[in-house]
């Protein structure tokens, strides 16, 4: 095998050497060192490229179309540890003689010998068998070499054996079939021609020795008879299904077809030894999986090929389980076996319909993103309500401020502060009332500035002004509290005298005219005051009247005086 890497190596570092110099127009010397060192380099990188590689020769016994032998070749070039060249050769133990076996023999040492095979993989008993046979041939292909059969054959050094144990195999899809169905009542074993098919019969036999469960087998039979059997078998059953090639009447089938076909027609669980009848509806069991069984056997060529011996138990059966089949026999998986493979899982909702939960996906993070703004507006909305709510409240507050001194400037003269026209009137109006209702004494003054146009005339608009005021505090505090003065117009004030008869009246009018008259400010001014008393039955408005007729002629005689209605005129002196 050296020999054969080396030979490899030289002849592509050659090539490579040859390919470079036309490219570079560099014409190699063997003597030159940059030669060397280039052909050392590329040889070291053809060596690795060399070793990636390993060369496989597989025997099998049946020909390639069979689903085992696919699925062997599948699970030789899915090897993951390395990439494999593999060699397939197809015995077909059933067609060749033992002369033809051995020029099938010749045939295989001239095609492998030098080609530098790995090692060798004997996928059944009768390729292991030609092996034995001729040991000294093989042995000039690769002395390497693993077994996968039932048979004990003797093993040199350099081989190994993966031995199938289909009894045990059987026997334990068996124990798993009665803790499926607890209640089973028979097992019905369609057998095949194989001799595998002889062991299976005795180790189901032995499962249910002593118990009630019915052991029948079919062995020969056209396919008709085995539909109508398995047809009749109640639910309670089981059928153990092997590989059908043909029948009776020389019909020949694929054993996957039939299988499916047993399935289809049976109302009782289907168990099986092999992972090519998964597809069809079975339930399953301890399988022989021809992938799982390369790879094992690859495993086992590469612990050989590394240390020259074996290190390891190899195994290839494995506990495998369609959970879709035994949903519909109504099979609780929760029994099964620890670790046991299952197919064909319920798929969740999601990966059932995956552009659902895509849109509904969409849909969500939409009305998400819509919520948010919504959120984000409304906040946006209450913030805005909230300003809009304070800026209300102040044109509010100040609008109050407003209307009161509004309704300030209605009630009161802006100059003096006094009541003006409009509110005296009411409370004149009310003082009739308390008269009417309590006997109430009140007495009405009008006083009135005298010659005042000449003090605007000679002093001006402003000093007038100011000996408004002055007249104006004058008269408040010439009054009680509990007295109304007012400013009725112009130079023309109206004081209603409360609780009071028309000789204290008379006594405060004049003194009223006294203080004004000696106030020592200037302009010098005078007042003259008309008085009525208010009558019970009578209105204020006549108690006004008498008093400006009063006051009329306290002006046309000389003024700064008091008169009141009816009553001669109250001398100052
Ligand atoms: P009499 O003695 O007859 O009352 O004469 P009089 O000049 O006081 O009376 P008249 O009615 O002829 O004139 C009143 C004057 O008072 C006319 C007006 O210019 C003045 N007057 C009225 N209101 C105001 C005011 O608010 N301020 C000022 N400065 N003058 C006023
Ligand atoms: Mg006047
Ligand atoms: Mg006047």
């Amino acid at each position: 095998m050296l020999c054969f890497y080396a030979c490899k190596l030289n002849c592509m570092a050659l090539m490579s050497m040859e390919l470079i110099s036309v490219r570079i127009g560099y014409s190699i010397k063997w003597h030159q060192p940059l030669s060397v060192i280039l052909l050392l380099g590329l040889g070291v990188l053809a060596a690795s490229q060399a070793q990636a590689q390993l060369r496989v020769l597989a025997v099998h016994s049946y020909e390639s179309h069979l689903p085992w032998v696919e699925g062997f070749t599948n699970g030789v070039l899915d090897w993951p540890q390395q990439d494999v060249v593999l060699f397939n050769e197809y015995l077909d133990a059933e067609r060749l003689s033992h002369q033809s076996q051995d020029s099938f023999v010749e045939y295989l040492l001239e095609r492998y010998e030098g080609q530098g095979i790995d090692f060798i993989l004997l996928n059944s008993s009768a390729a292991s068998l030609l092996v034995k046979d001729h040991e000294e041939v093989f042995n000039r292909i690769s002395e390497i070499r693993v077994h996968y059969s039932m048979l004990d054959i003797p093993l040199a050094e350099t081989e190994a054996l993966i031995s199938p144990d289909f009894g045990a195999s059987v026997q334990q899809t068996m124990q798993v079939a009665h803790t499926l169905q607890p209640e089973l009542t028979n097992v019905l074993i369609i057998e095949g021609p194989t001799f595998v098919d002889r062991e299976i019969d005795d180790s189901i036999r032995q499962v249910f020795e002593g118990s009630s469960v019915q052991v029948e087998v079919m062995r020969r039979f056209t396919l008709e008879e085995m539909e109508s059997a398995v047809l009749s078998l109640p639910s309670s059953s089981a059928i153990f299904m092997s590989l059908v090639f043909s029948d009776t009447k020389g019909n020949q089938y694929v054993p996957k077809q039939v299988a499916r076909r047993v399935v289809e027609l049976s109302s009782a669980p289907v168990y099986t030894l092999y992972s090519s009848f998964m597809e069809t509806g079975a339930i399953g069991g301890y399988l022989f999986d021809s992938e799982l069984v390369a790879q094992t056997m690859m495993n086992a060529g590469i612990d050989l090929l590394e240390d020259a011996r074996l290190s390891r138990e190899y195994r290839a059966e494995v506990p495998m389980f369609d959970a879709s089949a035994m949903k519909s026999f109504r099979l609780d998986p929760s029994r099964l076996p620890a670790g046991a493979l299952m197919l064909n899982e319920p798929k969740s909702l999601v990966e059932k319909y995956p552009k659902l939960f895509e849109l509904l996906f969409v849909a969500l993070a939409t009305a998400l993103v819509l919520f948010i703004a919504w959120l984000l507006y409304q906040r946006w909305y209450n913030l805005q309500l909230k300003q809009k709510n304070i800026l209300l409240n102040r044109l509010k507050s100040e609008l109050t401020i407003a209307n009161e001194r509004l309704q300030e400037l209605a009630l009161y003269d802006s100059l003096t502060g006094l009541l003006n026209r409009q509110a005296a009137e009411p409370m004149l109006q009310e003082a009739i009332s308390r008269l009417r209702r309590y006997h109430t004494p009140a007495v009405l003054l009008i006083v009135d500035i005298d010659d005042f146009k000449q003090v605007n005339d000679k002093f001006g608009h402003d000093v007038g002004d100011k000996a408004i005021v002055g007249v104006s505090n004058a008269l408040v505090k010439g009054v009680r509290d509990s007295d109304m003065v007012a400013r009725w117009g112009g130079e023309e004030f109206v004081v209603l005298l409360s609780n009071t008869e028309l000789e204290g009246a008379a006594a405060v009018a004049k003194s009223l005219c006294r203080t004004i008259e000696q106030a020592l400010v200037e302009p010098r001014i005078t007042i003259s005051i008309g008085g009525a008393p208010l009558k019970n039955g009578e209105t204020w408005e006549h108690a006004f009247k008498q008093a400006d007729e009063a006051l009329y002629q306290v002006k046309s005689t000389g003024k700064n005086n008091v008169k009141f209605a009816s009553t001669k005129s109250f001398s100052m002196g």
